[in-house]
């Protein structure tokens, strides 16, 4: 079995019943739906058959809609040519009747208002940071900028600002419509991109609770790091967040791509200790968009995310419009497999955490029960998935079997490392979940007659309210 889990973006590649069965029984765990692209119809369609295709495997499939955000994009109807060294003016659309007749070129963003945020230093990376704009001074509304990389300005091309204060909302009016569409359809997981602070994540989850009502479970938020103001307030978003996501792509434009690993690795161990889901995405597999076998750099690539622990590693274009999406998610399978099974990545101390409840020390002790006896697995009953993601935490090379009655925390327990849910769903009788789970994973092949395991009963609600049941078992 293998811990580390896999997030697959689908796109026209993979959007097929047939396609996304296939990846499914190849590896992956969680589907990604990237609302930058496509039609409500479509994705509609997508969550439908990622549904059946659940139903019909009996594995549970996390669906993540990954919302645009505030994305800049250059506002001009035509091409700019422009050279190293050459002067020229940046506004936003708020002023195209003013400075589009001057004899100044001048580059419109097409966010009104965004240019208010620039000031003289402040970097204009456009195209993925192709081309570089070095704010010179700003007079009179007026902003005057060089240009450091040059190149051909192209209208809709993405644009970073990474030294300014973006006075944006988290979500757009776009994300406000794709947000009320994916809440309707249930998704386990809303991806927040270009998130700054605590208060985005805050605020999104206001629209979600203004939305769905006080008693409806919200989707837990994954915030996608990816700013430079994202990693001077990383602790704070982790704190508010539910997951994370290391977003490679936006990160190493607005930090320096050399530093970007590093970053993986300080985000991943920081998420780790507050007990969050990471993710580690963009261009882990990009080659096998058009080749079949992977670079060895990418095999590298992931082996390093699978010795860091991350929860899930992520493939974008590779299985959205690659040639080969089931056989990257295969060979990304392959790789996780290996690893995990390689002392590699053994060196791995159960991380002291920032949780101090009474259940807490209570998993960290099942965990050395599960070590010192050498159990196959641990066997846990779980209704919000707490006190799964903190039996993950400890990284075991155990099994983590979940019992739970709820389909929101099955479909968001296929992010967490190492959890395998089964679902009681429409079934109450807690106190007989973790019996009927070993049933199943005996029919599965996840446990054997003669298997060691720790149980831990978490709190039973109702009969058996506060009572907590921990200790060996042998399945028979
Ligand atoms: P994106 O996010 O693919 O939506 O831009 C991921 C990233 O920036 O790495
Ligand atoms: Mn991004």
């Amino acid at each position: 079995m293998k811990h580390t889990k896999i997030v697959t973006t689908i796109g026209p590649a993979s959007e097929s019943k047939e396609a996304l069965r296939s990846l499914a029984v190849a590896g992956m765990n969680v589907v990604r739906l990237n609302f930058s692209h496509g039609e409500h119809s479509w994705h509609r369609d997508v969550i439908n058959r990622v549904r059946e295709v659940s139903e019909e495997l009996g594995q549970p499939i996390g669906i993540l809609a990954d919302l645009q955000g505030p994305r800049i994009r250059i506002g001009n109807e035509d091409e700019i040519s422009v050279s190293e060294g050459q002067k020229i003016r940046v506004s936003d659309i708020s002023h195209k009747e003013e400075f589009s007749s001057s004899d100044m070129p001048t580059v419109f963003l097409d966010v009104a208002g965004i240019s208010d945020s620039l000031e003289a230093g402040h970097q204009i990376l456009i195209e993925d940071g192709t081309i570089r704009l070095s704010v010179t001074d700003r007079v009179d509304g007026s902003i005057s900028a060089v240009v450091e990389i040059a190149g051909l300005i192209k209208p809709r091309k993405g644009v970073n600002l990474p030294d300014s204060k973006l006075n944006l909302p988290i979500l757009s009016e776009k994300d406000h419509k794709d947000l009320s569409f994916v809440l309707k359809e249930g998704v386990d997981f809303v991806g927040l991109s270009f998130v700054g602070s605590a208060a985005d994540i805050e605020s999104a989850r206001e629209t979600m609770r203004a939305e769905l009502g006080a008693d409806v479970r919200l989707p837990d938020i994954v915030s996608k790091i990816e700013r430079k103001e994202a990693i001077r307030n990383i602790d704070e978003i982790i704190k508010a967040t539910d997951a994370v996501m290391v977003a490679r792509g936006d990160l190493g434009i607005e930090m320096p791509e050399s530093e970007v690993t590093l970053l993986q690795k300080d985000i991943i161990r920081r998420s780790l200790m507050a007990v969050k889901p990471v993710i580690v995405a963009t261009q882990m597999m990009k080659s096998m968009t058009e080749s079949p076998i992977p670079t060895r750099a990418e095999v590298s690539d992931v082996t390093n995310a699978v010795v860091d622990h991350a929860d899930a590693v992520m493939l974008s274009e590779e299985s959205a419009m690659g040639k080969y999406p089931v056989e990257t998610v295969s060979m990304m399978r392959e790789i996780i497999t290996k690893t995990e099974e390689s002392p590699f990545d053994d060196v791995y101390c159960a991380l002291d955490f920032n949780i101090r409840s009474e259940s807490a020390v209570i998993i960290r002790s099942v965990y050395e029960l599960a070590k010192s006896f050498k159990a196959k697995s641990i066997l846990l009953f779980s209704l919000s998935g707490h006190t799964a993601k903190i039996a993950s935490h400890f990284r075991p090379d155990t099994g983590i079997l979940v019992a739970t009655n709820n389909r929101r925390t099955y479909n968001q327990l296929a992010l967490v490392w190492g959890a395998k849910p089964y679902l009681f769903e429409g079934d109450n009788n807690h106190a007989t979940f973790v019996d009927k789970m070993v049933e199943k994973a005996k029919q599965d092949g996840s446990l054997s007659v003669g298997d060691q395991t720790v149980v831990f009963l978490g709190r039973v609600p109702g009969e058996y309210d506060n009572m907590r049941l921990v200790g060996i078992r042998e399945i028979r």
